[in-house]
């Protein structure tokens, strides 16, 4: 095929523009992106050569060669991996692949300086860091499967288009050559390259070689100085997993989580540990401090890195861990299974659910270990992760407890910033309280206010204030704690007032002819009207059914542009209000067009109280100003 001259997708434009313009501190990270993709490319080569004998033949002994030329000022970087074809060339090296690359931009526009760097393997744009230190960048590619030396050659100065051509090559692999700006011509020296290559790249396991000019004696003539050219291996290559935990240091850790997760900060919490017995494996796994971008996105890659005796099987391995603990990145490496394993065998292998059960309980057990421990740090990860750890009560019925006792909560009773949990509620309970309750709003002024919680306050009980979406369904799912069921403060019959049984027969005599007036005259727009056991001051609110949704709820799950059934809700009036009495003599005197208005305005003021918008505002202005100049005159009074 011809030459052909090529433009670059839009948002690639826009990506080199930030890498050329932007990012000026940490610079020398392009090379362990580099050489991270010439390890994965190994990576593929030697997993397609375990069905694929031919390819270990071309291909030799893995390694990774880094060449500074001095006189041309380019840094190669080359591997014996898997190549690329011409059309995967325009595919990877023309566009952005990934979804998340929108995401990426902004982000990395708002970004402060210093994050700029770490967003950039966070986002897999790696290649492309290439241009924060060459102006012009060549690739050198042939396929492994390729059996002739035919190749393919990439250009680009990143001035919006590049030019690829049919080249030759003589091993399958890639060259990455990158053409130095003259202020980066340091990334030629042999001390500046093994040093980024030690800080970055020392735990790849494939050697990153380099030859070495040094002076030797001349064995002949002991005068003489001869200068010798050796390929040193400039990694030390250690899988970090296989060696033993005491023998690994924090920094070492925290390296090797950067690498892995593409995160350029610390991770909160390293766990690391070798199972033995029924399945053997060894497990480095990692809490992230904040969460991944895109970790409530469908396309997010869920799980750690799969490794089998060694070799790298999957960069992200869903089987190993439930979706709830998606933010825990790192490797598992399993000595049980196949080699050439593939997704389906991995969905039906014994030892894949195995290693999923252990890796889910330490998790959790280091999870319940921060909280009881290091709150402060806990708290902080909880805001990152608390809103996907809860999806576990949903999905994981079987560790609802354990993991219901991972919830933060903060209630009518927690300072501003404080949390509680369901063990310390229950604990702090009254005697007399049977049930757990909750609401959803933050527990600002306004949710504080809400009639919902009147009698709630009267009687001293706490009531948890939920924010997430998600929040009501995983409650239902929850539905008890430790024997105490858990309630919605806005739904099913709650009674809480002192009234005894007798009494409240007696005031549902009281109010029989009064209840069933509101009923003709609401029949379209509730489900039921009764008497409230919720209610100390207001005098009436709206209430769901126990199995309803929580009016917040619909409302967000329609913001969502979901389908929600409009649900009726039930209407509670307070008989300890004087409203009802006055209604009630009302209906003796026979002014029931009275009695049609207030139940219009008692209605319209329960919407409002829920939050709901009222269906005529004029009408219910009109009602009230009446009622004003009502009561001015000494009418109406309530
Ligand atoms: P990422 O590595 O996160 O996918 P990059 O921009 O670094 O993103 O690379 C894009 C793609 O280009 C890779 O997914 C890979 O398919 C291909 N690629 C990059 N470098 C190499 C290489 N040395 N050998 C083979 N393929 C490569």
């Amino acid at each position: 095929m011809a030459a052909e001259k090529m433009e670059f997708k839009t948002e690639v434009k826009e990506l080199l523009n930030l890498m050329i313009h932007s990012l000026y501190s940490h610079k020398e990270i392009f090379l362990r992106e580099l050489i991270s993709n010439a390890s994965d490319a190994i990576d593929k080569a030697r997993h397609e050569s375990l069905t694929n004998r031919e390819i270990l033949e071309a291909c030799g002994e893995w390694k990774i060669k880094i060449t500074p030329d001095q006189a041309a000022g380019t840094l190669t970087i080359s591997d014996n991996g898997i190549g690329m074809t011409r059309e995967e060339v325009v595919a990877e090296l023309g566009t952005i692949a990934h979804s998340g690359t929108r995401e990426f931009m902004q982000a990395l526009k708002d970004a402060s300086q210093k994050d700029k760097p770490g967003l950039i393997g966070q986002f897999g744009v790696g290649f492309y860091s290439a241009y924060m230190a060459a102006d012009s960048v060549t690739v050198l590619t042939r396929k492994a499967t390729e059996k002739t030396t035919k190749a393919t050659r990439w250009e680009s100065t990143a001035d919006g288009t590049y030019s690829i051509d049919d080249a030759t090559r003589e091993q399958p692999g890639t060259d990455v050559v990158l053409h130095l700006r003259d202020d980066d011509k340091k990334y030629l020296q042999e001390w500046e390259l093994r040093d980024v290559i030690r800080k970055y790249s020392d735990y790849i396991e494939h050697p990153v070689v380099m030859d070495i000019t040094r002076e030797k004696e001349d064995l002949a003539d002991k005068e003489k100085k001869i200068k010798v050219v050796e390929e040193e291996t400039l990694n030390s290559r250690k899988a970090i997993w296989l060696k033993d935990p005491s023998e690994i240091k924090t920094e070492e850790y925290n390296d090797f989580y950067k690498h892995v997760a593409h995160d350029y900060t610390d991770p909160a919490k390293v766990i690391h540990y070798r199972a033995e017995g029924t399945s053997e494996f060894t497990a480095l796994l990692y809490i992230p401090q904040t969460a991944p971008y895109g970790i409530l996105y469908r396309d997010f890659k869920i799980g750690p890195m799969l490794y089998v005796k060694r070799v790298q099987i999957m960069d992200h391995c869903a089987e190993l861990i439930p979706e709830y603990l998606r933010f825990v990145r790192g490797v598992v490496d399993s000595s049980d299974l196949p080699l050439n394993v593939s997704r389906e065998i991995l969905q039906s292998n014994r030892q894949t659910g195995v290693i999923k059960k252990s890796v889910t309980k330490k998790v959790l057990d280091a999870l319940a270990e921060m909280k009881k421990n290091d709150g402060p740090t806990y708290e902080k990860l909880y805001k990152e992760f608390g809103r996907v750890l809860k999806e576990g009560i949903h999905f994981d019925s079987s560790r609802k407890e354990e993991i219901a006792d991972l919830l933060l909560f903060a209630s009518t009773k927690t300072e501003s910033g404080k949390y509680t949990t369901l063990s310390d509620y229950v604990r702090d309970m009254p005697i007399a309280q049977d049930a757990i309750y909750y609401i959803i709003g933050r527990p600002d002024e306004n949710v504080l206010q809400s009639p919902y919680l009147e009698a709630f306050r009267t009687k001293g009980y706490e009531v948890l204030c939920l924010t997430d979406d998600i929040d009501d369904l995983i409650m239902l799912d929850l539905q008890e704690y430790k024997g105490k069921k858990i309630k919605n403060v806005i739904k099913g019959d709650v009674s809480l007032d002192k009234t005894t049984a007798s009494e409240k027969e007696a005031q549902k005599g009281k109010f029989e002819k009064l209840l069933a007036k509101f009923k003709e005259q609401l029949k379209d727009e509730v489900k039921d009207v009764r008497l409230s056991g919720r209610l100390t001051d207001s005098a009436s609110c709206l209430v769901a059914d126990e199995g309803g949704l929580d009016p917040q709820m619909e409302k967000m799950l329609r913001s969502m542009g979901q389908d929600v059934p409009t649900q009726k809700r039930i209407l509670e009036i307070n008989p300890g209000h004087p409203v009802f009495e006055t209604m009630n003599s009302m209906l003796t005197s026979g002014a029931d067009e009275k009695v049609q208005e207030y139940i219009d305005l008692l209605y319209d003021q329960s919407l409002l109280l829920e939050g709901s918008k009222i269906k005529d505002p004029a009408a219910f202005a009109r009602s009230v100003a009446k009622l004003m100049t009502g009561s001015v005159r000494g009418k109406d009074a309530v």
